[in-house]
């Protein structure tokens, strides 16, 4: 009798651990732009990009079983029940991740499809030799790369010097000196140049780690909206005007 209550108080504590952490508030305080996975079925949709719920359709193995069973790797089918669309969540096992996850689960979330945050695809007016570099950015970002995200947007910024710079600006033998010499010819408006310049930093950070502190999520979040409004700003902003007819200007501007 005694060893059926040890068992049963036992069994209870651990019921109670698993309920703890499933209600916890501190499972309730969610970053926003976290992306659905099978532990956590909610979070921002890669297809809409609005904040929701989603069903588990189907989860199936990539990779033969790890452990009683468990396949190292799995993808598994969301729907967004917002927008109705379905996602491809691809996860790994992880040995050590059922005790530091604030819910009880062995899948890590590594990539995602579509890959989410390069709902910024850019207009034809942008070439390629910017668009490539800032695409391929994003998708650095989306999968919690953020070195590899920065040092694109550099490339991005490159790119764009290159192209809407003078040949005094592009004569210059540093991207700084460069950036330097567009603001000086008006090109960039001094905004924009502290924000070229930031850029620059940022992504010499990520591609020279050596003598750089690492890049965080965040930051490469935040150059991603800076490289993207100079874009607009350099490119595709100058196209509208050009394309929009006197009478049609404010139906453009929707
Ligand atoms: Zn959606």
């Amino acid at each position: 009798m005694t060893g059926w209550l040890t068992s049963k108080s036992s069994l209870m504590s651990v019921l109670g651990e698993i309920l703890d952490r499933m209600t916890s508030t501190e499972n309730t305080i969610q970053d926003p732009d976290r992306l659905p996975d099978t532990a956590e079925p909610n979070g921002r949709c890669p297809v809409c990009s609005y904040r929701s719920a989603f069903n588990v359709l189907d989860v199936l193995p990539l990779s033969p079983t790890v452990n009683h069973g468990t396949p190292k790797s799995q993808v598994a089918r969301l729907e967004c029940m917002g927008c109705g669309n379905g996602i491809a969540v691809f996860e790994m096992y992880r040995n050590d991740l059922y005790l530091q996850s604030k819910i009880p689960t062995r899948y890590q979330a590594v990539h995602w499809w579509p890959t989410p945050n390069t709902q910024f695809s850019l207009p034809d007016v942008v070439p390629v030799e910017v668009q490539n570099p800032f695409d391929e950015g994003c998708r650095c970002a989306a999968v919690s790369a953020p070195n590899a995200a920065v040092a694109m947007f550099r490339n991005a910024i490159a790119a764009i010097v290159q192209i809407k710079g003078s040949d005094e600006a592009n004569s210059k033998n540093t991207l700084f000196l460069t950036i330097q010499q567009m603001g000086t010819d008006g090109t960039l408006f001094n905004d924009f140049t502290e924000w070229a310049h930031h850029v620059r930093l940022t992504g010499n950070a990520g591609a020279h780690q050596e003598q750089f502190e690492d890049v965080t999520s965040e930051q490469a979040s935040d150059l991603r909206e800076f490289t993207r409004q100079l874009i607009e700003f350099l490119f595709v902003q100058p196209a509208r005007r050009k394309n929009a007819m006197p009478t049609t200007r404010r139906a453009v501007e929707s």
